[in-house]
C-alpha cells in the first residue's frame, strides 16, 4: 500500500496553470494512474534519462506502462553534468522529431538535477512545448530541482541557456533514494539546510533529526517523506507569488549559499563538489560575510556550522580552485545586478534574510580569509 505524503495542486501564473506535485511511497509504479489523472495517457511517453538511471528503474518503468498499455520510449544520455550541453538537447529534440512526437505526447524527465533540467528544457522547446513530467530520482532533485520551473543546459555558462516551464507533473518518490550512494544522499540536505534557514521551525525540526536523516535507511522514509513534503511546499508557496524572481523578498531567498557555491562549482571544474555540498560550503561563508557587515549575529555562524556538520555536509572549502578563478566567477554571478557589487542573501537569525548589495573588494578580502587554511586564519 502507498504511503502518501503530499498532493498538491499548485496554481503558477505562468506556462501552464497547474503543477501537481505528488510525494508519495512507491509513486513510480503508480504512475499511470498520475497520468490518467492529468488525461496523459493517450499521449506516447517519451522519457528522457540517463544511463545510470535507465540501468536501476528503466525496468520497472517499462513493465509499469506496459502493463498500463501506455506508448512508450526512452531515450538516454550519458550521465553526469558535462553532458547538459546544447549539443544533447539538440540530439533529444532531433530524436523526438523522428518518432513523429505531437503536443498530445508527452516528455518525462526520470533522473537527477542534469536531467530534470535537460529534459525540462527539450520540452520546452519541441513544438513550443510538450506536457512534462518530472520524476525526480535524487533528494537534491525532489526537494528543489524539480520544482519551480527552472530548466536549462550549460552553454554559455551553467544554466545559461534555458527557459522557465512548468512541468503538469512531479512525482517524488522517497523509495527511489535507497539506490543512491551515500555522498549523494547526503548532499541533498544542502539545499534542506538552505529552506531550514528561512524558516525557524523547520530549523528546529531539523536540528533534532540529523542522527537518524544521516542513518541512510529505509526505516526513515517516513520522515523523508515529510522533509521532502515540506522543502516541496515552502518552494512551491514562493514560485507561486514570484515565479519569476522579481520580488526582493521572494524567490530570491533561495540563492542563500549560492553565490560562493557557483563561484566553488565553476572555479572547480563542477568535478570537486557535489552541489549541495557547495551550497552548504556557501552557507558558512555568505553568514561569515554577514558576521563581518554586522547583519548576522556570531551565535547564528556557529549554529549553523553545528547543523550543516551534523548532517555529513562540509562547511569549508578544501579543492584546488585557485583563489582568483573563484573572486572571478562569483563577480560575475548571474544575479548581479552591476559590476562592482555582488548580490548576497544574508542571513540575520534563523528565518531572517536580507539581500545585499556587496562591494567587490569586501567579497574579494573575505573570500581569501574564508579560503585561508584555518591556522592563519583571522575570523574568530
Ligand atoms: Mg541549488
Amino acid at each position: 500500500v502507498a504511503e502518501s505524503y503530499l498532493d498538491l495542486t499548485t496554481s503558477v501564473e505562468i506556462t501552464n496553470p497547474v503543477v501537481r506535485t505528488v510525494v508519495e511511497k512507491d509513486a513510480l509504479v503508480s504512475l499511470p494512474r498520475f497520468l490518467a489523472e492529468q488525461n496523459l495517457q493517450n499521449g506516447k511517453a517519451f522519457i528522457i534519462t540517463d544511463s545510470t538511471v535507465a540501468k536501476l528503474y528503466g525496468e520497472t518503468v517499462s513493465s509499469t506502462l506496459d502493463r498500463a498499455g501506455i506508448d512508450y520510449e526512452i531515450l538516454i544520455m550519458p550521465a553526469g553534468e558535462t553532458n547538459k550541453t546544447l549539443e544533447q538537447a539538440a540530439r533529444f529534440v532531433e530524436q523526438l522529431a523522428d518518432s513523429d512526437a505531437t503536443s498530445s505526447d508527452m516528455v518525462i524527465a526520470l533522473g537527477g538535477g542534469v536531467v530534470g533540467d535537460l529534459g525540462g528544457f527539450v520540452a520546452s522547446i519541441y513544438n513550443r512545448g510538450l506536457p512534462l513530467v518530472q520524476i525526480p530520482t535524487t533528494l537534491l532533485a525532489m526537494v528543489d530541482s524539480s520544482i519551480g520551473g527552472k530548466t536549462g543546459v550549460d552553454h554559455g555558462g551553467k544554466n545559461k541557456t534555458g527557459s522557465f516551464y512548468q512541468p503538469r507533473l512531479v512525482i517524488a518518490d522517497p523509495a527511489m533514494l535507497m539506490t543512491l550512494e551515500k555522498r549523494v544522499y547526503t548532499e541533498g540536505f544542502g539545499e534542506v539546510a538552505k529552506y531550514a534557514a528561512l524558516d525557524a521551525d523547520f530549523w528546529l525540526e531539523l536540528e533534532s533529526q540529523t542522527t537518524i536523516l544521516r542513518n541512510f535507511s529505509v526505516d526513515n522514509l517516513g520522515l523523508l517523506g515529510k522533509l521532502i513534503t515540506r522543502c516541496v511546499q515552502q518552494k512551491s508557496k514562493v514560485i507561486k507569488s514570484d515565479p519569476n524572481e522579481q520580488d526582493p523578498a521572494g524567490r530570491i531567498l533561495f540563492n542563500y549559499g549560492h553565490t560562493l557555491c557557483h563561484g566553488l562549482e565553476a572555479a572547480g571544474g563542477y568535478s570537486e563538489l557535489l552541489h549541495g555540498e557547495a551550497v552548504s560550503i556557501g552557507m558558512n561563508f555568505a553568514a561569515q560575510l554577514g558576521e563581518h557587515l554586522g547583519i548576522t549575529k556570531h551565535s547564528f555562524v556557529e549554529r549553523q556550522t553545528e547543523l550543516l556538520t551534523s548532517l555529513g555536509l562540509p562547511v569549508t572549502y578544501r579543492g584546488n580552485a585557485q583563489l582568483g578563478d573563484i573572486e572571478m566567477h562569483v563577480a560575475k554571478d548571474k544575479k548581479n545586478i552591476d559590476a562592482h557589487t555582488t548580490r548576497f542573501v544574508l542571513p540575520q537569525t534563523i528565518g531572517q534574510m536580507t539581500v545585499q548589495q556587496v562591494p567587490n573588494r569586501v567579497v574579494k578580502v573575505e573570500i581569501a580569509k574564508f579560503l585561508a587554511p584555518k591556522a592563519s586564519s583571522e575570523i574568530s
